[in-house]
């Protein structure tokens, strides 16, 4: 629920209702903005009965949110919600970003290389991971905090802010501490418990869809990080499993426009795992920025054939150049630009 505050009301009657939600039990957020005060009320599973707040003075009016997730909604927050990935770097805005890179990150010489390209070719952010959710527990599962120390690396020496995938608690905390944004993966979307934790970072997060999720479930996970107070929130769309052998996912493109309709976070697409094979990265990634994602993130690879994880997705250098090139005029018909890393527009061609 969200309690309006006439234009003008005052202090105490904005204290008065913000104590009268608090003796009803719940919680109270208020949000001063520009034109009005609002306070939203949180902790609650159901309709709240709002008699009480509606009399009181300087309240203009009560508006029930509708959908499950709260703070998330639109409802709630109509204007979209910018997350700054680094200073000067932000999602959410017209400025579209490219965060490209490894799957992995496999040595010093791998990613300081897919770094150098990828920044060389346009690309606003690094990934990489170094901390891996394999399938199979005999496959390289990432080189852990020499992987974040690996990126750390090649921020210093690129300027490209780093996202890179926490998958417990404790690579959360040393995740925050090297990189720029945590990625929470497809397979740990429900793990309500690192939502829980990550939720009380003060990092960005980037929150992919699960294999199996709804456009909901996505909605009810990234309410975890807002309501432990984190609303530096990015979703990604990452594909969904089908009946369909043919493709490794099911690149969901509805879900752009319709996460921006119920949503104020920011969304990003993510072809490669979306499609699972180069040859089809590169037009997904085109139609999910023609559909309005706020960003692309894709996998790019020095030596695609020598990758130790998702090499068959992997862009090669010159691939991803063509791409970065091509989704330059797409942003620029529908009133967008690419972004760089320090945040000024892109100029040079590639
Ligand atoms: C990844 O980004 O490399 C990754 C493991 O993605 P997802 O969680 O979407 O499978
Ligand atoms: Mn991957």
């Amino acid at each position: 629920m969200l309690v309006v505050m006439h234009h003008g009301a005052t202090n105490a009657e904005v204290d008065r209702v913000v104590r009268t939600i608090e003796e009803l039990g719940y919680g109270a957020r208020p949000m001063p903005g520009a034109q009005r005060t609002a306070i939203g009320l949180v902790g609650n599973d159901g309709r709240v009965d709002s008699s009480r707040i509606e009399a009181l003075p300087g309240v203009a009016e009560v508006i029930h949110v509708s959908q499950p997730y709260k703070q998330v909604s639109r409802e709630w927050k109509p204007e979209s919600t910018i997350v700054e990935l680094a200073p000067g770097v932000r999602v959410g805005g017209r400025d579209v970003v490219i965060i490209a890179g490894p799957c992995s990150v496999e040595s010093e010489a791998q990613i300081l290389e897919a770094a150098r390209q990828v920044k060389a070719a346009g690309a606003t952010a690094l990934r990489g991971g170094a901390f891996k959710p394999r399938s199979s527990p005999y496959a390289f599962q990432g080189l852990g905090r020499k992987g974040l120390e690996l990126l750390a690396l090649a921020r210093a020496e690129t300027g490209l802010p780093v996202v890179t995938e926490a998958m417990d608690e404790e690579g959360a905390r040393l995740v925050a501490e090297y990189a720029d944004c945590i990625q929470i993966g497809a397979r740990n979307m429900q793990n309500y418990s690192l939502l829980k934790a990550v939720g009380k970072l003060q990092r960005p997060v980037l929150l992919k869809r699960g294999m199996a999720a709804t456009v909901t479930d996505l909605l009810m996970s990234a309410e975890y990080l807002l309501a432990e107070g984190n609303g530096q929130v990015i979703l990604c769309e990452r594909g969904v499993r089908s009946f369909d052998p043919a493709v490794r996912n099911m690149f969901d493109l509805t879900a752009i426009p319709l996460v921006h309709k119920l949503s104020h976070l920011p969304i990003v697409a993510d072809p490669s795992h979306g499609t699972g094979a180069r040859g089809q990265v590169t037009p997904m990634a085109r139609a999910a920025l023609a559909a309005g994602a706020d960003g692309i993130l894709v996998e790019v690879h020095p030596a695609p054939d020598q990758a130790l994880s998702d090499g068959a997705q992997s862009l090669y250098p010159d691939q991803f150049a063509e791409l970065v090139g091509e989704l330059r005029p797409i942003a620029q018909a529908i009133g967008r630009a690419l972004a760089t890393s320090d945040g000024t527009f892109a100029t040079a061609h590639v």
